[in-house]
């Protein structure tokens, strides 16, 4: 059977991926087998999430009817209910309902009445708390099927630890990243030198290490010195899969979805109080606004070499009217050419300028040419993918040391 859970944390306490875990240990204890726990990210941009838009879904062997009781009961033990936008769904089915809903939480808006007739065709346990939200996700999470998926260690606080500051050892991080990158991703970001894979809200997660297998993030997780940690699990997961991009859709773009789009350069980059930088992206006649936002830090600096005519593919969500940049690909430079006087054919000396429209002289021998030198200016941009450093990633975003292998082999180490 599959068990889903989502809503149930608010800004001030809780985790969706705690109460996945604590239920995981109650059903051992009451003999199932927990094959395997999910972590999955959902529409990025839904106003309503908490936090990275998580819900968890377990893959369980045992009754379903005393596994439904004993997930609500650990819901309603453990969630924020108080919260005001806490509205928690638990749902249990011996099948799989279609993936088609899961792909359509994680790339669109969902209403409650698609999940629950989704729930009732699949003969599912089901149960909405409050105004039953949580079941969206909670559904979407019991449907999906990942082709493509990460791992992920999340190692929890002692209950005793809660609402302190997280006593973390910052050089392990380092070490850790140092032996494991690129089999683990996200952990340390070199280049703006932070620790990324601590939160800093007052949830119950000590930090969480992704990579590529449960292997490598135990590995990983094995560097680490930090306070005494409470329990840990390890999640198989659809981040750093791009699980949330519409790839090459009409001219239409649709707000709080996110795309993977082709199109030319338009307008020179420009800065924007506050860092922020834009430029003009043209597609099916269209024009958008591609933005880098300040917290996107050295992904910036590649953003400003684009120059009008540059053929590019981006990848982010569509909001206000604009494409929040995740990565981009510069597919292919345009040209700039640059005229300079000629090289005297005579004397070998380069000419110059003879006056608006006149050519140009030379000035030893004084023989004269119409004709200006050409040249190439090279670009200090070239044809690959560029990303968001891991300070700024989305949970779901796929980095480029996962692409990097298929696309861009020959880059070889890690941008830092
Ligand atoms: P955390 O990651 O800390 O668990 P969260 O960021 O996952 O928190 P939630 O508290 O789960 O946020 O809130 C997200 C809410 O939005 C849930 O009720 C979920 O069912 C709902 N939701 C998620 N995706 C969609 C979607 N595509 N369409 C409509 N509702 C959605």
């Amino acid at each position: 059977m599959l068990i889903g859970i989502d809503d149930t944390d608010s800004p001030l306490r809780m985790c969706t991926t705690y109460i996945g875990t604590a239920l995981a240990r109650e059903l051992r204890s009451a003999s199932f087998y927990v094959k395997r726990l999910f972590l999955i990210r959902l529409n990025p941009n839904i106003p309503y999430k908490t936090r990275g838009n998580a819900a968890v879904a377990l893959d369980v062997e045992g009754d379903p009817e005393l596994a439904f009781r004993i997930a609500c009961g650990v819901v309603e033990r453990m969630a924020d209910f108080e919260a005001e936008n806490t509205h928690p769904g638990v749902v249990v089915t011996k099948e799989r309902p279609p993936a088609e809903f899961y792909e359509r939480v994680v790339k669109d808006i969902c209403e409650l009445g698609e999940a629950i007739e989704i729930l009732e065709g699949a003969g599912a346990l089901y149960k909405g708390y409050k105004n039953g939200r949580g079941l969206i996700g909670a559904t979407a999470a019991v449907c999906s099927q990942l082709e493509d998926h990460t791992f992920e260690i999340l190692v929890y606080r002692k209950e005793e630890n809660l609402g302190t500051p997280r006593r973390l050892d910052r050089g392990s991080f380092f070490l850790a990243d140092a032996a494991t990158y690129p089999h683990t991703w996200d952990t340390v970001d070199r280049a703006n030198d932070l620790v990324v894979c601590a939160p800093h809200t007052p949830d119950p997660v000590l930090f969480g290490i992704r990579g590529e297998s449960p292997f490598w993030v135990a590995y990983a997780r094995a560097f680490v010195q930090s306070e005494e940690a409470g329990f840990e699990q390890i999640f198989c997961t659809n981040q750093g899969t791009d699980a949330h991009l519409i790839d090459s859709p009409g001219a239409v773009l649709q707000e709080n979805r996110s795309y993977l789009l082709e199109g030319l350069v338009a307008s020179a980059p420009k800065t924007e109080p506050g860092g922020h930088v834009w430029f003009a992206l043209k597609r099916h006649g269209i024009t958008i606004r591609c933005m880098a936002y300040e917290p996107t830090k050295n992904f910036r600096e590649i953003v400003r070499l684009l120059i009008p005519g540059d053929s590019v593919k981006v990848a982010g969500s569509f909001k206000k009217g604009s494409i929040n940049l995740e990565k981009m690909k510069v597919l292919a430079v345009s040209r700039v050419c640059q005229m300079r006087p000629p090289v005297c054919a005579i004397c070998n000396r380069r000419m110059t300028s003879a006056g608006k429209g006149k050519g140009y002289k030379c000035r030893t021998c004084r023989s004269r040419s119409m004709e200006a030198e050409i040249v190439e200016v090279s670009r200090k941009l070239e044809p690959c993918w560029k990303e968001t450093p891991p300070c700024a990633r989305r949970h779901i975003a796929m980095p480029l040391v996962r692409l990097r292998e298929v696309e861009c082999p020959s880059e070889g180490a890690r941008d830092r």
